[in-house]
């Protein structure tokens, strides 16, 4: 937006959101050449038995190292890649990553089971016909099991889904690919629905796990954390929990019966090495 101050100057009516417009148009426009110049990479986050505290696997996140901005994080660029469709092949991309990533922990940790890698799927990518061809020519070409991957999809992404949007997750889930309701709690949903949709973990939305930062927690929060993981379980959904930050939110969160945990108290998202050498110092006690 700019106000004409006479003749052919320019007056900026709000500088700083005009600054904001022009990074995100001009990151916008660098998303394609980025893509193929490979400035994005990926940070993996494990995921942690709750019961064992062992390295079940880990959350693939996407991240930018953009010439001038330096790391930008998926909030930055994911939604702008929502909207120009540059997603699906920047999907496919992390997809593809992954899946060979969690191919090589797999190999490298032998004896100490496998790890699972968690991939972000964006609604875009849940419509694109591909999805499931793609998936299971990535599967195949890594060698790596469909069992060894687990989807995550939004709860608002399948809020009022028909029957079309959720074939293609039926075919993956009947191959063995786990489906997760990622940020779940946020949304709307009937719980009823979940019946409907071919998940098999509720990732629960760190909101909860902020709850119980104070020991105890407070008992409306635990009250309701109680409840979810009551009826997961009587559904046969495993849930994980996302953002522990505390030891103490840990210790609530498994006393309450949730099955997995991701959040800073364990580790932040770092390279794929990383997942690695945690995976083995658990192994080897
Ligand atoms: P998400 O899938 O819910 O991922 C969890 C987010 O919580 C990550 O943020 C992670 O770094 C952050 N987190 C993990 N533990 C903690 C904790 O203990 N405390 C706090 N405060 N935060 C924690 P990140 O990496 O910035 O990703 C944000 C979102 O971007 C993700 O939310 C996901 O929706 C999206 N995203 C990331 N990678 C991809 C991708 O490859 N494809 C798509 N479509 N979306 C992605
Ligand atoms: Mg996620
Ligand atoms: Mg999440
Ligand atoms: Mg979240």
């Amino acid at each position: 937006r700019a106000k004409s101050a006479g003749g052919n100057r320019f007056e900026l009516a709000d500088p700083e959101a005009d600054a904001r417009a022009i990074t995100r148009h001009g990151l916008t426009t660098a998303l394609p050449a980025a893509l193929e110049r490979g400035e994005f990479f990926i940070e993996y986050q494990p995921l942690v038995h709750l019961g064992d505290g062992s390295v079940r696997g880990a959350e693939a996140l996407v991240r930018w190292l953009h010439p001038q901005h330096g790391v930008l994080g998926p909030d930055r660029f994911i939604p702008l890649a929502e909207h120009t469709g540059l997603i699906v092949p920047l999907g496919r991309w992390v997809l593809e990553q992954s899946v060979r990533q969690a191919g090589q922990w797999c190999e490298r940790a032998g004896g100490a089971g496998p790890l699972r890698v968690n991939v972000n799927l964006s609604p875009c990518q849940l419509t694109h016909p591909g999805l499931v061809q793609d998936t299971v020519d990535i599967l195949e070409r890594a060698g790596v099991r469909p069992e060894a991957l687990c989807l995550e999809v939004t709860e608002s992404a399948l809020i009022g889904a028909d029957d079309d949007l959720l074939k293609p997750l039926r075919r993956l889930a009947e191959m063995g690919v786990d489906i997760a309701l990622d940020d779940f709690g946020t949304g709307y949903s009937n719980l009823a629905n979940l019946r409907r949709l071919p998940v098999s973990v509720l990732k629960l939305d760190r909101s909860f796990t902020q709850g119980m930062q104070q020991f105890p927690a407070d008992p409306v929060d635990l009250k309701i954390v109680e409840g979810i993981v009551s009826l997961a379980h009587s559904l046969d959904l495993a849930v994980t929990v996302e953002g522990v930050e505390t030891g103490a939110q840990a210790e609530q969160l498994r006393i309450l019966g949730c099955d997995t945990a991701q959040g800073w108290y364990y580790a932040r998202p770092g390279p794929p090495d990383r997942l690695h050498e945690l995976a083995l110092v658990d192994a080897t006690g």
